[in-house]
């Protein structure tokens, strides 16, 4: 973390500073993905409020922030917009005191759906004994979009674990292609990327990733990024943004510019679990609104309480047990998020294996060791032979309302009809709890620079059509 302190610093050349452009050169970047729940808009908030300062100091920035938002249809472009607007709001961005900010501080929304490519566009199957192959997509349905790959692998409420797992590794690997590619040009390269993680996300995610069974992955995951709000819990995150959000309203009370908090966040609402109402009032200088504003404030924690008991638990993904976990014990046992966190971030790779460039062919984890021949030393492939007449007739039933459920899809090893895939245990896991036990993935070879330059909207255009 130290060599990327200097990145923030705003640094003056004087005869002791030989390099100084290496750091602090004028097109000194960062990328900052944005999803626009608590923990990255915390992030951003915390580094705009930064830049402000440096330029109040210094009259100058030490470096740029592109944020970077992905999307996959237009309902989440139109709220995503929204999000932005709103965040140029909280900020006066458009205020003209504040054009020198607005200009060092990027919204870039990039269309996850262009990765998917319909010329070139790859599945991957798994056999019946768990080996996996990749073959190319001839069929008449090519996955144009996401909604086409959400089709396809035909996920339902029993897996919803395994869509949510590939979608969110769709995004990251998304967002690492975007900074990868920017990077390979010096105009365009960003000197680091920054996570909006919290400390809670982490333990989140350290625990999701062990139960799928992709605990290789953590060290490499948590210890090769940068997550600035590491040791910062969700509660303190969403009281942040709760009151920096209440301050803002309650200052703005008279000429009803309000900000709503749901036109800021996406699909997560934070929780008031720290903000005592009467505490978030004292700047307001109007005593006759305090009443008003207290029960605004009120009416949002009851409804966010009483909505945070009608979860459908039917259908809970991993990640969704993990999270519910964490946030019944960060009231009375925050200690144990933190010692999941601290764990982690003391592992290391495996080091009983030689060091592997191989990398799972969906989740681009390292693979340390080869996961189906492991599968197949403890599990039993073949069935018992079939003796009597009555298992017989029994075997027939069931083979007929597998092939009538379209449930007989796979295939043997034998029959694979591709080259060999390489994937890590957890995706084996997840893409065996899929009925045909396929996938299509998104091409290494789609031209990234294409998706670059023609999908990506920038602040003008999306300016253009917003409300
Ligand atoms: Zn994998």
């Amino acid at each position: 973390m130290t060599e990327f302190s200097q990145v923030f610093k705003v640094v003056y050349p004087d005869k002791n500073c030989i390099n100084v452009d290496d750091f602090n050169a004028p097109n000194t970047k960062i990328l900052v993905p944005c999803s626009f729940g608590s923990s990255s808009f915390t992030l951003l908030s915390i580094i705009i409020d930064h830049l402000k300062e440096q330029f109040q100091q210094h009259k100058k920035f030490a470096y740029s922030v592109e944020v970077l938002t992905v999307y996959y249809n237009n309902e989440q472009l139109k709220h995503f917009k929204k999000n932005i607007s709103n965040v140029k709001k909280l900020y006066s961005l458009n205020h003209s005191d504040n054009k020198e900010l607005k200009d060092n501080v990027q919204f870039k929304l990039l269309n996850m759906n262009e990765y998917f490519d319909d010329n070139s566009d790859i599945i991957i199957r798994l056999t019946d004994d768990y080996h996996d192959y990749i073959c190319q997509n001839n069929s008449d349905h090519r996955t144009k979009d996401l909604s086409h790959f959400l089709a396809s692998a035909d996920f339902n409420g029993k897996n919803a674990s395994s869509k949510e797992d590939f979608v969110n590794i769709l995004k990251t690997i998304i967002i690492k292609r975007y900074y990868n590619k920017a990077n390979a040009n010096a105009s365009t390269r960003f000197q680091c990327l920054l996570w909006g993680h919290s400390m809670t996300r982490l333990a989140d995610q350290i625990i999701s990733q062990i139960v799928k069974g992709r605990g290789s992955s953590i060290a490499t995951e948590i210890n090769g990024n940068l997550f600035p709000l590491r040791d910062v819990f969700l509660s303190e995150v969403d009281a942040y943004m709760i009151t920096l959000v209440s301050l803002y309203n309650n200052k703005h009370f008279g000429n009803g510019d309000f900000i709503d908090i749901d036109d800021l966040c996406f699909g997560y609402k934070p929780k008031p679990v720290l903000i005592n109402p009467t505490c978030i009032n004292n700047n307001n200088e109007d005593d006759d609104d305090d009443d008003v504003n207290n029960e605004n404030i009120l009416k949002y924690t009851k409804e966010d309480n009483s909505k945070s008991g009608a979860v459908n638990t039917s259908f809970k993904t991993i990640n969704q047990y993990a999270r519910e976990y964490f946030d019944n014990i960060e009231d009375g046992y925050s200690n144990v998020i933190s010692t999941v966190v601290r764990t982690a971030l003391k592992l290391d790779t495996p080091s009983n294996n030689t060091v592997t460039d191989i990398k799972c062919t969906i989740c681009q984890t390292p693979l340390y060791s080869d996961p189906t021949k492991w599968l197949h030393e403890i599990t039993v492939n073949s069935p018992s032979p079939i003796a009597t007449e009555e298992e017989k007739q029994l075997y027939d039933i069931w083979l007929s309302s597998q092939q009538k459920n379209n449930h007989f899809n796979t295939v043997s090893t034998n029959d694979a009809p591709g080259i060999d895939s390489r994937l890590c245990y957890g995706c084996i896991v997840t893409l065996n709890t899929l009925p045909h036990k396929e996938i299509s993935w998104i091409s290494e070879s789609k031209n990234d620079t294409d998706i670059l330059n023609e999908y990506i909207l920038t602040d003008e255009e999306w300016e253009d059509d917003s409300e």
